[in-house]
């Protein structure tokens, strides 16, 4: 079993009647830090990184990388960055974290579909590693950056593999009508461009992502058969000898009980049965997950208030977080679970719908999930929202973002301050003409 297999932070035990994660008791943390609270369990975290380390430890020439957009914040960097990992980033936001927690920016790859002038030369100027180009315009952009700069970059071409995966359609990447990436049928003309026109971009390799929260490891399989033939393609083509290929990340991970994600080692064994089956040279893979790093290892705590039975109907309960701090079950119906941290395996249960405390219907975080009678007070736990929920964050209805704390053996500390009201206007400016006299 892998780490992305387990539905709760892999530390999570009951004392005293008390859900602990890290060795930490959930009420005494929403205590001394206040909800809604996001909760990181290091050792969870610690461990996934292995998981995917020893997975692939006789694969030679692999590269683990984490793609920090599924949550970027300085100490989560640190740790990643302790485990030997490298980062794929994705914006400004993202590299200039990354930079300043000490990360060798060699280790970054810049990815994304739209990156700006100010961005591409903010990563020039960091060193990153590689830059995987998305599209003709990019490429071109970065060319000419580059040149003023009078650097060369390393790329990977971004390609669309034309894979269904059988995901959610708006974290399905990979099909061929999706805005990422070069259509197979254009590989051959951007390379030209490179090799004739772009003499300050550098290609190394592929890279391909097709999806997130992916069960079905055929889809590797098949992506990396995709990958090993284009590279053969190209490299008989041009005569180049490009031997990189990025798969991405996408392994899914478990979020109610009913999900079964494959684990770290059959997800190797499929890369590199592939690899083995299609290729004869043993090229270097960048494996960039993301999610499956991060989700399990995170909690959110919320304290329960208001409730409503409708007549007849469901019974709500209102907790003080919700689409703003989760919006993943409003933005595509994801699924959670949750516990009631104390006396969950209490018998005296009851169905609630678990309702945000936002100005829109649709914020609901779980329909119909079975708990114990839940008053106001009650603290309840929502579990792997490690991965998308911080980093999808927004003040929607004006409310501070949450706080974030690291936990391991029994310790606590804050990793992301509690946003104050006074942060929330400090980006205001008032028009002098608008001022009160
Ligand atoms: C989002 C993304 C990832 C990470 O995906 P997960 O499903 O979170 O593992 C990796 N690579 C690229 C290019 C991405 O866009």
């Amino acid at each position: 079993m892998s780490v992305n297999q387990s539905l709760k932070p892999i530390t999570t035990e009951i004392i005293n009647n008390q859900i602990h994660i890290g060795g930490c008791s959930l009420t005494e943390l929403a205590k001394k830090y206040g909800t809604p609270l996001y909760v990181i369990d290091e050792h969870t975290l610690r461990s996934i990184c292995n998981d995917y380390k020893n997975a692939f430890k006789d694969y030679k020439n692999i590269k683990m990388m984490y793609a920090s957009k599924a949550l970027c914040t300085s100490a989560v960097v640190r740790i990643l960055d302790e485990e030997g990992f490298g980062f794929d980033a994705v914006s400004a936001g993202e590299l200039y974290t990354i930079y300043k927690s000490g990360v060798d920016m060699t280790k970054v790859l810049f990815n994304g579909n739209n990156k700006s002038a100010r961005e591409i030369e903010l990563a020039l100027n960091y060193g990153v590693g590689r830059f995987s180009v998305d599209n003709f315009y990019e490429a071109e952009l970065l060319n000419k950056i580059a040149a003023e700069k009078n650097i060369s970059a390393d790329i990977l071409l971004r390609i669309t593999p034309g894979i269904e995966c059988h995901t959610h359609d708006y974290i399905q990447t990979g099909q061929t009508d999706s805005k990422f990436g070069f259509d197979l049928t254009q590989l051959n003309e951007i390379v030209s461009l490179i090799i004739n026109k772009y003499d300050n971009l550098n290609l190394k390799g592929l890279h391909a992502h097709i999806g997130s929260q992916i069960f079905e490891l055929q889809s590797f399989y098949d992506e990396v058969a995709i990958l090993v033939k284009e590279i053969s393609e190209i490299n008989k083509t041009f005569g180049l000898k490009l031997d990189e290929m990025n798969i991405g990340g996408g392994l899914g991970v478990k979020y109610t009980n009913s999900d079964n994600p494959p684990n770290t080692i059959d997800l190797a064994k499929a890369v590199t049965d592939a690899m083995h089956k299609y290729s004869v040279e043993i090229p270097t893979i960048y494996l960039e997950p993301g999610r499956s790093i991060i989700s399990t290892a995170g909690v959110t705590l919320y304290t329960a208030g208001s409730s409503k039975q409708v007549p007849d109907g469901k019974k709500y309960i209102a907790v003080d977080g919700g689409m703003a701090d989760n919006p993943r079950p409003s933005m595509y119906q994801a699924k959670y679970y949750a516990e009631k941290a104390k006396n969950p395996d209490s018998d005296k249960k009851e169905t609630v719908t678990i309702a945000g405390r936002y100005c829109e219907s649709g914020d609901i975080l779980i329909e119909d999930i079975e708990l114990p009678v839940i008053k106001e007070g009650d603290i309840i736990c929502v579990y792997n929202t490690g991965a998308y929920n911080y980093s999808m964050a927004s003040n929607y209805n004006r409310v501070e973002k949450s706080a974030m704390v690291l936990v391991n053996n029994s310790q606590s500390d804050i990793i992301i301050n509690r946003e104050t009201l006074d942060d929330l206007i400090s980006h205001d400016s008032i028009p002098d003409r608008l001022r009160k006299q």
